[in-house]
């Protein structure tokens, strides 16, 4: 067997063995299905404007016009985006009763459209918006066309104020509810899988880090290094398209294909 497969079978034994395997992704599950991972360097979506300025709660509150000219062609493009066989096997490895949650980082919603169930969206997702005048939710599916193709802001039907998307923004908290479940996945999880983050944005880097420091066992499938390398017992630096779902394919064979 080569270093790839050595690795997958190794991880598929892990997670086999798993009373509650826990995945934590990031960026990286993403780009294959054509989303940039806008914090990293050369895509230079932060290199044109500071984050700060375009996509901070102030920048929402007293610039609104800018703020969603910097949103648009990121909604544009996740909204175009479907999930790739990374997403799909993941979502089937939940089925099988092998994964017991997903925790993302990502905003794109491509977990929930691949099927997974149980996801928790850290960083919040483009999913809905909120009037936090009336504190009543909308689908974002509502407003995408006039935001996309008429470039119109997203009013609230009822009060007439900006509804704010429920992305998780510079100067905003991340969401309590939705953080105390992922962190109670992370203190049950006996396997954490890392798949797809570099693990360097903070505070939710520190959900698979609790994971290990309450002796779950570590897997990271990730292009590049993670400073919780030293802790990991599988290490895959490859691409995710071609680990997950081979991985999902040795644990799951004896289900129907679909
Ligand atoms: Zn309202």
């Amino acid at each position: 067997m080569g270093e790839l497969e050595t690795a997958v079978s190794r991880a598929s034994d892990l997670l086999r063995q798993a009373k509650h395997a826990v995945v934590f992704t990031g960026a990286g599950i993403s780009t294959p299905s054509g989303i940039p991972d806008f914090r990293s360097a050369n895509t230079g979506l932060w290199n044109k404007d500071d984050p700060m300025q375009v996509a901070s709660l102030s920048a929402f509150l007293y610039h609104p016009e800018r703020f969603f000219n910097w949103l648009r062609p990121l909604v544009k493009n996740s909204w175009q985006a479907q999930p790739n066989p990374a997403h799909y096997a993941l979502a089937e490895m939940e089925r099988a009763g092998i994964i017991k949650a997903v925790i993302t980082q990502n905003i794109d919603t491509l977990h929930h459209r691949a099927g997974s169930v149980n996801v928790f969206e850290v960083h919040g997702s483009m999913r809905t918006l909120t009037c936090h005048r009336c504190n009543v939710t909308y689908p974002t599916e509502n407003f995408i066309e006039a935001f996309l193709e008429r470039n119109e802001m997203p009013f609230c039907p009822q009060c007439q104020k900006l509804l704010k998307p429920d992305i998780v923004l510079f100067e905003e908290m991340l969401p309590a509810a939705v953080w105390s479940k992922a962190e109670e996945h992370c203190r049950k999880a006996d396997v954490i899988f890392v798949v797809g983050s570099s693990l360097e944005v903070s505070p939710a880097n520190s959900l698979p880090y609790m994971a290990v420091l309450g002796g779950a066992r570590l897997l990271i499938n990730n292009l590049t290094s993670t400073h919780l390398d030293e802790y990991a017992e599988v290490l895959m630096p490859y691409n995710v398209v071609e680990i997950i779902p081979l991985i999902k394919q040795v644990l799951c064979l004896n289900t129907m294909p679909h």
